[in-house]
Order: structure tokens, then sequence, then C-alpha cells
């Protein structure tokens, strides 16, 4: 809660208060006018702020895709013991590897 001095009296006036408590001037005209104004020029000046956020967002999918990969990746790998293909074991270290450098990337983001 921030103070400012009335404009009648110099009374300490808190910014949300309607009015000054010791004269009554009315506060919050000019409060509501000029701060609403000055809100929405600072919002409007923050218009790169959306493209941010996308990238945020694109880089988690990238993370996750990143996640997804390599989850497969091991599940590849695990089963190629199994069923003993030496195929599916490099496909999936491939998968472990482009999943571990796409999670970073992705993070990097
Ligand atoms: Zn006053």
């Amino acid at each position: 809660m921030a103070l400012e001095p009335c404009k009648d009296c110099g009374r300490e006036v808190s910014t949300f208060a309607e009015s000054c408590p010791n004269c009554g001037r009315p506060q919050s005209e000019r409060l509501q006018k000029k701060d609403l104004a000055r809100l929405l020029d600072g919002k409007a000046s923050r218009a790169p702020a959306p493209p941010r956020v996308e990238v945020v967002l694109k880089g988690r999918k990238y993370e996750a895709v990143g996640f997804v990969l390599m989850v497969t990746g091991v599940f590849a790998f695990c089963l190629s013991g199994l069923v003993e293909s030496v195929l599916l074991a490099a496909i999936g270290g491939l998968l472990l590897l482009v999943g571990f450098a796409v999670a970073i990337v992705g993070r990097c983001m």
C-alpha cells in the first residue's frame, strides 16, 4: 500500500483511499484515470511478451517429445535384449540419443 500526499492539505493518503480523510478531497478520479492509462500503456509497450511465452511453450513441447523419444529408446533397447535383435538395440540407442538432444534443445529454448 503506497502513500501519496494530498494535493489540498498535504497529508499522506493511501493510494487506495477514495478521498482524503483529513480534508475530504476526492483522490480516486486522479488515480484511476492516470494509473489506468499508465497501466494500459505499459501493457501496450510490452507487446513482444506473447511470442516469448510461445517460445517457452515450444521449448516445453520439444522437451516432452525428447522425453517420449528417450523412454521409447530405452524400451526398444530393453526389448532388443529380450528378442536379441541388434537392429532394435541400434534403433533404441539412436532414439535415446535423439530424444536426449531434442530435450536439451527444448530446455535451452
Ligand atoms: Zn487532504
